[in-house]
């Protein structure tokens, strides 16, 4: 008989009371905590408890605002390049734009003209087009100039780059076919003209690819691209991060070194590509899309091709871009785009920040002021670092300061806990303050 009663005291709450309860102190729609509970009476643990881990795991699941406190400026988990929802629209009320509608003529209009007015201007390229992302761009590019015919790759750029992007997988869905150029490590011009002329006139583009995330070390060479642009054959440059130009007009003073050795358009158009891939949320601290920038003959044929329409971007996307780029055509990049506010900060101005979070946590935390090294993350030049300025902690409170209101993403460096100053935007520093005292606390 004990073991009855037991049974019965098990029995699950009605779903809709355990909603209820659960609903309390959840900010989910309610049908949505209902579904929490109905999943947890089907469990056969502690119902309430159950419910309220899936309904907080649900919470949680939804994009929100975090703290970058990593120290990795263009963290491919949180976001790529930090803009904010201000860049995406206007000010004031929500109001029809001219996306599609030309104002001078009174008639429709193209969603790029613009933007690829300003490219054109910032990067010497004769025309533009924007699509979804990179990856886009890059189908897009071999898909319209190169179906049926043959690309050139060196072996030593067949490669992948980030989640699933593969130089051979794409150039199969574009319907191109690969022809493997040289060696993994070396390959010289001579062995582009070779492939050339073997296959005839079959060979309709060179692409080079970028080793953004990785770096060959030792025995190696690739040929410049100035010495394969005169094979007779388009070449395209999938440089991917996306500089616009190496000698950073928007910068007062010389180009930051942690650039060095980064391919720019300007330069890569200079040199001889005829067509160029990159991000826009990689360096150029934009919004997600892809840019295919060159010759206008070639571009125009991009933009004629059916799958144009299935990768172009939203009008939002284009409001952002359009808004990055003036900025680095007005030269006030580094007071505008969040990630060249980021980058381009002094060090002083990072320690004065340092000691100001200091000077306002609990001195019980043991926290102090130690030098990092930052780095500008996506696929930039592997190895470029920023010196930078980080609150060290004792302890590892990672988990901690991410599961706060407002999710602070931490490094964990050895025994310690490291916010880096120089990916917080210093309007976050007060939050910074706030998850250090939570810790004090806690
Ligand atoms: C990042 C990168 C890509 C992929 O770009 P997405 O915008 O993420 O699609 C492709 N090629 C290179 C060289 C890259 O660095």
């Amino acid at each position: 008989m004990p073991i009855r009663l037991a049974r019965v005291s098990e029995r699950p709450p009605s779903v809709d009371t355990l909603a209820r309860v659960v609903a309390a102190d959840s900010t989910l729609p309610f049908a949505l905590v209902v579904r929490c509970a109905r999943l947890a009476v089907a469990g056969s643990g502690n119902y309430e408890a159950e419910a309220r881990d899936l309904a907080r795991g649900l919470e949680r699941s939804l994009i929100q605002p975090v703290v970058n406190a990593t120290g990795v400026l263009l963290h491919t988990n949180l976001g790529r390049a930090p803009i904010g929802a201000g860049f995406f629209g206007f000010e004031g009320a929500v109001r029809a734009t001219s996306l599609e509608f030309d104002l001078s003529a009174g008639s429709r209009g193209s969603r790029q003209t613009a933007v690829a007015t300003l490219l054109a201007e910032l990067t010497g390229a004769e025309d533009a087009i924007v699509v979804n992302n990179n990856a886009a761009a890059v189908l897009l590019v071999l898909a319209a100039l190169a179906a049926g015919r043959d690309v050139a790759v060196s072996r030593g750029e067949s490669v992948e780059i980030g989640g699933g992007f593969r130089i051979p997988e794409v150039l199969e869905q574009s319907g191109a076919r690969l022809v493997d150029v040289g060696t993994t490590n070396k390959t010289r011009a001579s062995d582009y003209e070779k492939a050339i002329a073997k296959r005839g006139n079959d060979v309709a583009l060179i692409l080079r690819v970028h080793p953004s995330n990785f770096h060959i070390e030792g025995f190696t060479q690739q040929p410049g691209l100035a010495e394969v642009a005169n094979l007779g054959v388009p070449v395209v440059s999938d440089i991917g991060s996306g500089l616009l130009d190496a000698r950073c007009p928007w910068i007062d003073g010389p180009p930051p070194q942690w650039l060095h050795g980064e391919p720019a358009t300007r330069q890569v158009i200079a040199d001889g590509a005829s067509i160029v891939t990159f991000s826009g949320d990689k360096l150029m601290g934009g919004p997600q899309c892809g840019i295919i920038a060159g010759r206008a003959d070639l571009v125009a044929a991009c933009r004629a091709h059916p799958l144009m329409r299935a990768l172009r971007p939203g009008g939002q996307t284009l409001i952002a871009l359009q808004r990055i780029l003036l900025s680095f055509a007005a030269k006030t990049a580094c007071t505008e785009i969040p990630f060249w506010a980021m980058a381009t900060s002094s060090l002083d101005s990072l320690r004065v920040r340092a000691e100001k979070v200091l000077g306002t946590v609990a001195t019980s935390l043991g926290a102090r002021i130690v030098d990092t090294v930052a780095l500008p993350g996506a696929g930039s030049t592997p190895g470029a670092a920023i010196p930078s300025v980080a609150i060290a902690v004792d302890g590892d409170h990672t988990a901690r300061l991410r599961n706060l209101a407002v999710p602070v993403i931490a490094r964990r460096d050895g025994s310690m806990t490291l916010l880096d100053l120089r990916s917080v935007a210093t309007d976050d520093d007060s939050i910074i303050v706030d998850s250090l005292n939570s810790l004090a606390t806690a």
